[in-house]
Order: C-alpha cells, then sequence, then structure tokens
C-alpha cells in the first residue's frame, strides 16, 4: 500500500482537474499498521484520514462544479479482531465482521439513519439513488440505504 497522502492527493487534483461524477478513493495505511499491531502509528493514521476526508469536505464545497450536490460516503471493508486479535479480520475474528458507514452530504437525511443497522451490499445501490441511475437486480445487492 502506498501512503494514504499520496493516494489523497491524486484524488484531490482529479477532483480539481477532471471533475468526475463518481470517485472511489481508497486509504489504506491503517490497515497495514493494524496488521503490523503498530496501534500509536495505526491510530494516528486513522486521524490523518480524519482530516483528509474533512479537506475533501472543504473542498467540494468550495468547488461550485461539487457545491451542495455532492456526497461522501466513508466506510471500510471490514472491522477489526476484539480485544488482543485486534490486528486481524478474518471470518474467524470475532468483531472483524463490524464496521461502519458515515455518508455526508446531497440527498442523506441524518434522521432516517439512526441506530440503523447496514450492510455494506447496500452501497452500491446507494450510490447508484444518489446518482439516479438504473441499477440490475444482483442477487448479492443489497437495498440501497435512501429507501
Ligand atoms: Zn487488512
Amino acid at each position: 500500500t502506498r501512503f494514504d497522502i499520496f493516494t489523497h492527493e491524486f484524488a484531490l487534483e482529479a477532483m480539481k482537474n477532471q471533475k468526475p461524477k463518481l470517485l472511489f478513493i481508497g486509504y489504506g495505511e491503517a490497515d497495514d499498521y493494524g496488521h503490523d499491531e503498530d496501534y500509536d502509528q495505526y491510530i494516528t493514521s486513522i486521524n490523518r484520514n480524519d482530516r483528509m476526508i474533512e479537506e475533501l469536505w472543504n473542498y467540494v464545497q468550495s468547488d461550485p462544479f461539487y457545491k451542495d450536490q455532492t456526497t461522501i460516503i466513508v466506510t471500510t471493508d471490514h472491522g477489526r479482531g476484539n480485544g488482543r486479535q485486534w490486528p486481524e479480520h478474518y471470518d474467524e475474528i470475532p468483531g472483524s465482521d463490524e464496521g461502519f458507514i458515515l455518508m455526508i452530504g446531497n440527498g442523506i437525511n441524518p434522521k432516517k439513519f439512526k441506530q440503523k443497522q447496514t450492510y455494506l451490499n447496500q452501497i452500491a445501490s446507494t450510490i447508484a439513488d444518489l446518482m439516479k441511475v438504473k441499477t440490475w437486480n444482483y442477487k448479492d445487492s443489497g437495498k440501497s440505504l435512501l429507501k
């Protein structure tokens, strides 16, 4: 995995120069530090990611192309194990199947998601819903979080 600051700067430059309507940014440092059992760097990396997401949000709200019509979805592809197993995330590691989904911006009503269990297989249909594009009924896809 490359350092997240490079991924972040590439993403920001792409937004400024190419104006994509959909952009996936995969930060990976925290996962690497977690597997290395380097808790200090793990926490530091998560804190840097928080600031990067803040910078993304501030950028989209300052650019007329994105302002008030952009949604940012932040999630992980897995959680981390409980207790001493925190560095790992496999099927047999309790807790590692629990993550989070954060959504901010256009089309998101915070009251609708309070205390609601969600699943990662709902993200694709949520993105399609936000972008107002039709989706196909793939057997493993979940229902849009906006429904
Ligand atoms: Zn991992």
